[in-house]
């Protein structure tokens, strides 16, 4: 019986975590594999929609996340001068989730958190330092060989869950395309304690500009005064080391707000960003979630977010099956997180991106204008937050048959 044999899942990030919960909450049995000895502690991700916090709230992860994470009301974009343009209010949408906000917490204090949790659960092997390496499968089952350090280690599964980030193993190990693109450009993200909001900056911005455009937002951090992070592109051909050179890193900082004496930068990095989606999130027995599955840039804070949506989506049809219903559910996955993925996630982010980052001015500003409008009509605003707070993409995507 194939289906007695656990779910193996691949990656412990906020996608694997998800999926392990969400399996051992409906009595299936899991093995968790994360190579790395422990949680990644990178700076990534850290806003999160409403749709994300109801589906994590059964669990308990939402109200943990309360204890610490700070409630965004409002977003923003703003113009280089960093003059407002238009700001929407998620009060808006108070009727129709308990959430009407965007919640920033950074994705490496998320994944303590759920793992915390799952920990609870007695019946869950949860092994760090295991790096998945090559896997078969056939009708009844997955075998699957992780690098340890030492002697590699066979698991055999009746499902694996590659929830191993964008750099895939299981997605590499499949017949599936990564279909899509690279932005020439690259990022660099900084942190700094500078409170921006004394010059009445929302605690998410985006601000549109046709040379240096960006992406601001607050996180808590260890408590007050929080971090704000700063994104914006720059050119690949140059060093990394000149890219992140404290002069280049301040005058960045200073173009955004100037102020006398130098800005105090915490952390700085950069990163590749591209639009890419599984041609499917599935093969036989063995499934694609999250960054596994597909990426995007960060404007609209997307990616970390639609992990979740695929961890919840992906373990509620496995566990129908498992429990007697048709496998063909295992595809509905594929095709309803594809349908979200592609129409809504891509769709909005590289949307996002060009009207931040627009050079025919006359194009910006219309753009810019439109988004005036919208902000100004409260029926327009409420579908602009619907979709922009993906409420309205699951929707659309929960319907396809
Ligand atoms: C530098 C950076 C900045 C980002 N900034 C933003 C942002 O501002 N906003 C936003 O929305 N999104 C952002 N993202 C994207 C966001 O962080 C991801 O969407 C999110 O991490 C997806 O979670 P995941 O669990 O699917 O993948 P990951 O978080 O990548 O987790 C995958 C896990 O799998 C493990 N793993 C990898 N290979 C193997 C293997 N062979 N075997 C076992 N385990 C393996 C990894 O160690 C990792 O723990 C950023 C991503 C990066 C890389």
């Amino acid at each position: 019986m194939p289906d007695s044999l656990p779910v193996v899942i691949a990656g412990a990030g906020p996608t694997g975590l998800m999926c392990a919960l969400a399996l051992r909450k409906q009595g299936i049995p899991v093995v968790l594999c994360e190579a790395e000895p422990a949680l990644t502690h990178d700076l990534r991700a850290g806003s999160f929609h409403p749709p994300t916090l109801e589906m994590m709230a059964p669990y308990g992860i939402t109200a943990k996340m309360h204890e610490t994470g700070l409630k965004v009301q409002r977003w923003q974009i703003r113009n280089r001068p960093g003059d407002l343009v238009a700001e929407f209010d998620l009060d808006l949408l108070k009727d129709i989730t308990p959430y009407p906000y965007r919640l920033h917490l950074e994705q490496h204090r998320l994944t303590p958190i759920q793992l915390d949790i799952l920990k609870r659960n007695k019946d869950v092997e949860i092994n760090f330092g295991h790096t998945l390496k090559s896997f078969t499968q056939d009708a009844d089952g997955v075998t699957v060989t992780f690098g340890t350090g030492g002697a590699d280690r066979t698991i055999k599964a009746s499902w694996l869950i590659g929830a191993d980030g964008g750099r895939s193993a299981v997605r590499k190990g499949l017949d599936v395309e990564f279909e899509g693109f690279t932005w020439p450009e690259l990022f660099v993200v900084v942190s700094t304690p500078y409170d921006f909001a004394q010059h009445g900056f929302a605690f998410n911005c985006y601000i549109a500009d046709p040379v240096e455009w960006g992406a601001l937002f607050k996180v808590p951090d260890d408590g007050a005064p929080g971090l704000w992070r700063l994104a914006y592109p720059v050119n690949p051909e140059e060093s990394e080391e000149a890219l992140l050179s404290p002069d280049r890193i301040e005058s960045a900082l200073q173009r955004l707000v100037p102020k006398a004496g130098p800005y105090e930068v915490r952390y700085k990095s950069t990163y590749r960003v591209h639009q890419r989606v599984a041609s499917s999130f599935r093969a036989g027995r063995v499934l694609l979630a999250g960054d596994a599955a597909h990426l995007n840039n960060p404007l609209g804070g997307f990616g970390l977010n639609s992990g979740i949506h695929d961890a919840i989506n992906l373990s509620d049809k496995l566990a129908r099956h498992w429990h007697g219903e048709s496998e063909a559910l295992l595809d509905l996955y594929s095709r309803q997180r594809r349908a979200a993925t592609i129409e809504q996630v891509q769709a909005m982010s590289i949307r996002n991106k060009q009207t931040m980052e627009e050079r025919d001015p006359a194009v910006q500003r219309a753009r810019l204008e439109e988004l005036v409008a919208i902000a100004a009509d409260p029926v327009k605003a409420r579908e602009h937050l619907l979709n922009t707070s993906m409420i309205s993409g699951l929707k659309r995507a929960n319907e396809v048959t």
